[in-house]
C-alpha cells in the first residue's frame, strides 16, 4: 500500500487532494478536525475505478452495485453538521466504500456503520483494515433498525435517503446528540434534515437540497419481495 506521508505531501495524490480540501474550505466547510481527516485520507483508494483526478473530482462517483459515493464537499458539509468531539459515538448508514466512515474515524469519533450489501460491506472492512484505520465497526445490515446494542449515539449520519425520518433511527441518539439524513422520495426533490435531541425534544431543520441513492427496504424485506 502507498504511504499517504504524514503531513500528505504524496505527489500527485496528494496535491490533489490538498486542492479537495482548499474547495471545500472556500465552500465553507470550517470544522478543522474535518478537513484535516479528508487531507490524510487517501480517496482513491475507496473508490474503485477511479483515478486520482475523478477520486479527488467534487463530484459523485459509481462505487459498483448501483451505488454511489458523495462528492467530497457534501461529506465534509455532514460531517461538519454533526458538531463532533473527539471519542463521540457515531452510527453511520449505508458504509459503502467506508470513506464517509473513515472520516468520521479521522475527524475523531468512535464509528458504528451500517451497510446492507455483503459486497460492499467486506470491501470497506478490506480497504479501512489496510489503511489501519481503527474505531470503526462494520455491520451487514438493515439501517432501518440501527444498532440498539450500541445506541444511544452522539451522532447518527445517513447516506442513503430514506423517504422519512426513520423513527427507530431518531430514538437511537442521544441527548444532546445530532443527526442529518437525506430525506425524499428516490427520483424527486430530498432535504438534508438536521436533528437535534436537547432537554428531551427533537428539534427538526430542512438544509440543502440534495440527491442520494434511496435507502431501501430490509434485507428481511428484500426476501420477501
Ligand atoms: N457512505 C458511503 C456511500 C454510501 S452510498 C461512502 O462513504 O462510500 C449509500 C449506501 O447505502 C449504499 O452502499 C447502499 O447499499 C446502502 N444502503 C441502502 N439502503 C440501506 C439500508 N436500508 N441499510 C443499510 N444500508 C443501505
Amino acid at each position: 500500500m502507498k504511504s499517504t506521508g504524514e503531513n500528505g505531501d504524496d505527489g500527485k495524490a496528494g496535491a490533489a487532494r490538498r486542492a479537495m480540501v482548499e474547495l471545500i474550505r472556500r465552500r465553507g466547510v470550517r470544522d478543522e478536525r474535518v478537513l484535516a481527516a479528508m487531507a490524510r485520507l487517501p480517496r482513491e483508494l475507496f473508490v474503485p475505478q477511479a483515478n486520482i483526478a475523478t477520486a479527488y473530482a467534487d463530484a459523485p462517483w459509481p462505487i459498483g452495485e448501483g451505488q454511489t459515493i458523495s462528492q467530497p464537499y457534501i461529506i465534509a458539509y455532514m460531517t461538519e453538521a454533526l458538531a463532533l468531539r473527539p471519542g463521540e459515538r457515531v452510527l453511520e448508514i449505508g458504509t459503502g466504500t467506508g470513506y464517509q466512515a473513515a472520516v468520521l474515524a479521522g475527524a475523531g469519533a468512535r464509528v458504528w456503520t451500517i451497510e446492507r450489501n455483503p459486497v460492499l460491506a467486506a470491501r470497506a472492512r478490506r480497504v479501512l483494515d489496510a489503511l489501519k484505520i481503527e474505531g470503526v465497526q462494520v455491520r451487514v445490515g438493515d439501517g432501518y433498525d440501527g444498532w440498539p446494542e450500541e445506541a444511544p449515539f452522539d451522532g447518527i449520519l445517513v447516506t442513503c435517503a430514506p423517504p422519512e425520518m426513520p423513527a427507530r433511527l431518531t430514538e437511537q441518539l442521544a441527548e444532546g446528540g445530532r443527526m442529518i439524513a437525506p430525506v425524499g422520495p428516490v427520483h424527486g426533490a430530498q432535504q438534508l434534515i438536521r436533528l437535534r435531541h436537547a432537554a428531551g425534544r427533537l428539534t427538526a431543520y430542512e438544509d440543502l437540497s440534495v440527491a442520494f441513492v434511496p435507502m431501501l427496504p430490509g434485507l428481511a424485506a428484500a426476501a420477501r419481495e
